[in-house]
């Protein structure tokens, strides 16, 4: 902010603050104190070890959702997966995923072109632009896109009429379309079963859940023939990612134990 090191500055002290720096930091601690979170201030957010450039078109990274990949990354996929991320945003989790398996292709779809922009300057910053599509569609259109090996989706999901289930700054600066869904939050996970089971019904899918909708989406998810074969729990103690598969699929070998996200 200052354009200086620490050691400049120590080894300049005669030096004043320029106004317009002063300016500058004033801005970004008034912004900080209206609720704005630091990541669309500082226009970043670290996810998986990788930095992702972050504005108010698209949610900011969690780390509760690196969990989810974590658990892709444990799933027996075939060489060169084809992976559909339905609801790309910053492109976290696309982007991720390509980086981490090799060979690996991702189609990330959103129907928001700005999180699509935002996604292609992270495509960009992290050189995987070869084996990334990124395209402007709604959920079923992307699945009969082409064949899939694997569908992984963090819907909105929180319901608007239980505040107690998120912050009112999430709510004041976050996109809503991101974050919330009718039907008590289950209404995007009504689309996305009913388009797996009749479009790519042999598919895993792997989603990020909301804090105690295991239950209920486990009753929604069977009445599209589908069920939960893996869930993974986030640091905080909440059933966060589910590994979700056709009931005539045969059960997944059981995973490594305690794998921790391991990029360098
Ligand atoms: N986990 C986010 C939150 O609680 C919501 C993300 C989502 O709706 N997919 O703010």
């Amino acid at each position: 902010m200052l354009g200086a090191t620490e050691a400049q500055l120590i080894a300049h002290d005669e030096r004043t603050v320029p106004a317009e720096a002063r300016e500058r930091f004033d801005e970004v601690v008034r912004r900080r104190a209206e609720g704005e979170p630091s990541a669309y201030i500082l226009g970043r957010r670290e996810f998986y070890g990788r930095s992702f450039e972050v504005d108010s078109r698209v949610l900011v990274p969690r780390p509760e959702t690196e969990h989810l990949i974590s658990l892709v990354l444990e799933l027996d996929l075939p060489t060169a997966p084809r992976i559909l991320d339905l609801g790309v945003g910053s492109g976290c989790i696309a982007l991720t995923l390509v980086a981490e398996i090799p060979r690996s292709r991702v189609w990330a779809v959103d129907r928001s072109l700005g999180a699509l922009a935002v996604a292609w300057r992270n495509r960009r910053n992290l050189g995987v632009g070869e084996r990334a599509h990124l395209i402007a569609s709604d959920w079923d259109r992307a699945l009969r896109l082409r064949e899939f090996d694997l569908v992984v989706c963090n819907p909105p999901y929180i319901d608007r009429s239980q505040p107690s289930e998120f912050q009112p700054e999430v709510a004041a600066f976050e996109p809503s379309e991101a974050l919330f869904a009718e039907e008590g939050g289950l209404a995007d996970y009504s689309s996305l079963f009913a388009a797996i089971s009749e479009r790519a019904s042999q598919v895993p899918l792997v989603t990020e859940i909301g804090r105690g909708q295991l239950e209920e989406l486990t009753a929604l998810a069977s009445t599209y023939d589908l069920r939960p074969v893996r869930v993974v729990v986030d640091y905080a103690g909440i059933e966060r990612v589910v590994l979700w598969q056709s009931r005539h699929n045969p059960l997944p070998p059981s995973p490594p134990s305690g794998k921790m996200p391991s990029h360098g």
